[in-house]
């Protein structure tokens, strides 16, 4: 369903009329057109706190696209030894700054304590004006987690906060802002999630803190427009909505999707696998059967799976007390119960591939709870709670990790009433709803064979909703 409201709004009338009643002016997202990376080609500006353990990679990665680099003049010597100094112009932040920017690029981890938390305002303060539309901050931190000392780990909790609100501050211009926090060696596993953040890929999530974990190796992309190539996917629910803008995202990054729905979908189905170049599977995941039909028909065709997308997901709202108990167990089967039965019998079989993903799919219901969604929120927050729990038991540079969608223009959303809609749409920081694309593009940051510390997060596809934390 088209937003009627951003469209008015953008017209010189509608911006004049909403201005005078106070009224939100969201801006239209900038978003990937079509194949290939849509990283900043415009000015980005690097900055990093004394001891930086990501700049040196940061820069390097910057160094390689069509931005134009800028760095704070205190880590000119960083920047020359990440060999990006030909290419990057030093930027005084004592001065008058007269270009804008389109990216802000912050490297905290070599924050050790409280009083080090100067560094961020000395960065941002006279830059963050300077960032234009669609424009993203990112900010890259040391997990807290893994920091010993007390004031070390207050510290980087602490830009948590700091993100959090800026991406608020920020959010009237369509930008976005969002912390990687990596482990201390975990430099090297930066690179697919630093060009997501920073692409227009993320256009709609935002506030978000995403962990990278130290991995056994280091892989690399060399297509970043097909990185998906010679893959094999997966993906439940897959007829229409998010599922069918999934097949489509990762059929354009260059994987062979296998299309999933149930049977009365079927027609709907095959044709969105005709027109992706993939293979329609109907099969009702919640049957006895499911797992092994679906490990049968990978075995045959496929020998195996990169990725498995469990996407498909029904609501059966009621408040607890007028819920009938099918309202519940369906819920709970079809949103959490076959996506472990699924995948206890790929790995059990080994159908799951070195370095495969499986990414499950959440929602903030889960996260913040709803009303007349006991149901719903119980089986989401379930699969948050999963994905934690078997991350750390894969083996092979296999990850999984959960997408959580706020309020996404889907048939779902349109059908709601028109007042729960509207409140929807604009509770966030970006004043808009989100597209099923914006899901998909997230889904395949974490499927990118250069993904493989991204392991156990779960990331709002929600533009920093008001709602959940
Ligand atoms: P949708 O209803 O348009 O699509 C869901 C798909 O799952 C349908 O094609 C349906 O046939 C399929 N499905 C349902 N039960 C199945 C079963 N037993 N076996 C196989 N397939 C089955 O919904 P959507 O809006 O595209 O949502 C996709 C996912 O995103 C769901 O998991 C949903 O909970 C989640 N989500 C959506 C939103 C949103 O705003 N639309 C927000 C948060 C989370």
């Amino acid at each position: 369903m088209s937003d009627l409201y951003l469209k008015f709004v953008n017209t010189p009338f509608g911006k004049t009329a909403a201005q005078s009643l106070g009224l939100p002016s969201p801006v239209p997202l900038r978003r990937q057109d079509g194949p290939g990376e849509s990283l900043p080609t415009g000015d980005v500006l690097l900055g990093a706190a004394n001891g930086g353990k990501a700049v040196k990679e940061v820069g390097s990665l910057l160094a390689g696209t069509d931005a134009s680099l800028h760095h704070a003049d205190s880590v000119e010597t960083l920047v020359d030894s990440a060999g990006a100094g030909q290419q990057s112009r030093p930027v005084d932040l004592t001065a008058e700054i007269s270009q804008s920017f389109e990216a802000l690029v912050f490297d905290a981890t070599g924050i050790k304590d409280t009083r080090e938390l100067r560094a961020l305002y000395d960065f941002f303060h006279p830059t963050i004006r300077k960032l234009g539309r669609n424009g993203r901050v990112l900010v890259i931190g040391l997990d807290p987690g893994n920091c010993r000392k007390p004031a070390q780990a207050a510290s980087q909790r602490a830009l948590e906060g700091f993100v959090r609100s800026v991406a608020k501050e920020i959010g009237k211009k369509g930008a976005t802002a969002n912390l990687i926090w990596m482990a201390s060696t975990a430099a090297r596993q930066l690179d697919s999630t630093v060009r997501f953040f920073l692409s227009s890929r993320s256009a709609y999530v935002s506030g978000q803190c995403v962990r990278i974990g130290k991995s056994a190796g280091t892989v690399t992309v060399d297509n970043q427009a097909r990185p998906l190539d010679g893959k094999v996917a997966l993906v439940t629910g897959a007829s229409r909505g998010i599922g069918e803008s999934i097949a489509e995202v990762l059929a354009r990054d260059g994987a062979t999707v296998i299309a999933l729905d149930i049977p009365a979908a079927k027609e709907d189905l095959e044709k969105v696998a005709k027109r992706i170049g993939g293979e329609a599977l109907a099969c009702d995941i919640t049957d006895d059967k499911a797992p092994k039909t679906i490990a049968d028909f990978v075995e045959k065709g496929y020998d195996g799976l990169d990725m498995i997308i469990h996407n498909a997901g029904i609501t059966r709202d009621k408040t607890l007390g007028n819920m009938p108990e099918h309202f519940w167990d369906m819920a709970i089967a079809v949103n959490l119960t076959a996506e472990e039965l699924i995948n206890d019998a790929l790995l059990e079989r080994e159908l799951l591939r070195e370095n495969s993903r499986i990414v499950c799919v959440s929602s903030i219901s889960g996260i913040a709870g709803n009303f007349g969604q006991t149901n719903y929120a119980t089986s989401k927050c379930g699969v948050i709670g999963y994905v934690e729990a078997l991350a750390p038991q894969l083996k092979n540079g296999m990850t999984i990790n959960a997408v959580a969608p706020g309020f996404i223009e889907t048939q779902m959303t349109a059908a709601m009433p028109l007042t729960i809609r509207e409140a929807g749409r604009r509770m966030n920081s970006l004043s808009q709803g989100g597209l099923p694309v914006d899901v998909a593009e997230t889904i395949a940051w974490y499927c990118s064979p250069a993904s493989t510390g991204v392991n156990g997060n779960t990331v709002r596809v929600c533009g920093q909703s008001l709602i959940g934390r």
